[in-house]
């Protein structure tokens, strides 16, 4: 890994972070904290979700905004079908771009009544990612990132669904795909794979989860349908009252994951910060990002 290996060349090395609206004035006292700490070092870009059913759609209009006025960081906007007319999305997007952000993560959300409700479009709104893609590309020129799984959207019964849904995210202006969270290296690398054999071309961004509340973690994976192997559980187990061992362990779990990654020839990687700064700090440290920022300097 890069860390090892004094002088070893990290131009090429791309990071970015995602955060949350905070919900008051703790937790964004808390994110501002925590953004302090990161401006260091430089990420690619930033980027804040949107909660689900739009429900947080004026504070992470704020916190965008305020991180356009107030940081170096390049934010991009999460932002999803659900809940939206195509008239109120286009509003949102001239918002967006009249207050600088040119950079938008366009989902299309869960149903707002619950990630096992069945989804259903919003009346007069866009219907999937790829339809959304469509709508902000002709709004304006923004760059946008969709959504990506290694181990299958859990509604798309298959690989093919799976791809063909990629590529129509592609076809209609996406220029990079970030991946829900996974464990496991081989779990990113195969689908890599798999889309370089579809031919889509685009960036393949691995999201890692920075999650040291393992049940959380737990609850969290199950609902999006990603698998927890079994070896990862087992080195979590008995450490419910430890918080401080389980944030060491998620440290060294993911900056080996990140390293094994960088080490295969992955060069982005966007971190689910979950508005800390420290276990974001290490891992960026184990891909060497602190060094870059001395080489282009
Ligand atoms: P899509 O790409 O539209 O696909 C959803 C499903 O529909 C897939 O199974 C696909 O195969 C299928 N499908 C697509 N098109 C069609 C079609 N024409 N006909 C039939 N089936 C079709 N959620 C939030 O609420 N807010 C966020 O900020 C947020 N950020 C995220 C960031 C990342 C990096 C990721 C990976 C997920 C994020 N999510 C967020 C979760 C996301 O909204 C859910 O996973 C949601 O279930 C799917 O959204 P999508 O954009 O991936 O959907």
């Amino acid at each position: 890994p890069v860390a090892r290996t004094a002088g070893a060349d990290t131009r090429d090395l791309r990071v970015s972070y995602e955060f949350f609206p905070p919900k008051n004035e703790a937790m964004e006292t808390a994110l501002w904290d925590s953004i302090a700490k990161l401006q260091p070092l430089n990420p690619d870009f930033v980027s804040v979700t949107y909660g689900a059913g739009g429900s947080t759609r004026e504070r992470t209009h704020r916190t965008v905004k305020r991180m356009v006025r107030e940081t170096n960081f390049k934010p991009a906007a999460h932002l999803t079908c659900v809940g939206s007319t195509k008239d109120e999305i286009e509003q949102i997007a001239d918002a967006y771009w009249g207050a600088g952000v040119r950079h938008i993560v366009a989902l299309r959300g869960d149903a707002p009544d619950g990630i096992d409700k069945a989804y259903t479009p919003t009346p007069g709104g866009y219907a999937y990612g790829s339809d959304l893609v469509e709508g902000l590309r002709k709004a304006h020129d923004f760059e946008v990132s969709v959504s990506a799984y290694p181990e299958l959207h859990p509604e798309s019964g298959s690989w093919d669904a799976e791809i063909d849904n990629l590529k129509r995210k592609v076809d209609a202006g996406a220029t990079r795909a970030i991946t829900q969270f996974f464990f496991e290296p081989d779990t990113f690398l195969s689908f890599q794979d798999r889309v370089a054999d579809a031919g889509i071309d685009i960036p393949i961004v691995p999201g890692l989860m920075l999650q040291p509340n393992f049940k959380g973690l737990q609850r969290m994976s199950k609902m999006c349908g990603v698998n927890v192997p079994s070896w990862y559980a087992g080195l979590f187990d008995g450490l419910d009252k430890d918080p401080l061992a389980r944030q060491l362990l998620t440290a060294s779990l993911v900056g080996e994951l990140t390293a094994e990654l960088h080490e295969r020839g992955v060069t982005h990687f966007h971190l689910y910060t979950l508005n800390k700064a420290d276990l974001a700090i290490a891992v960026s440290r184990v891909l060497g990002l602190h060094n870059r920022k001395k080489e282009s300097a």
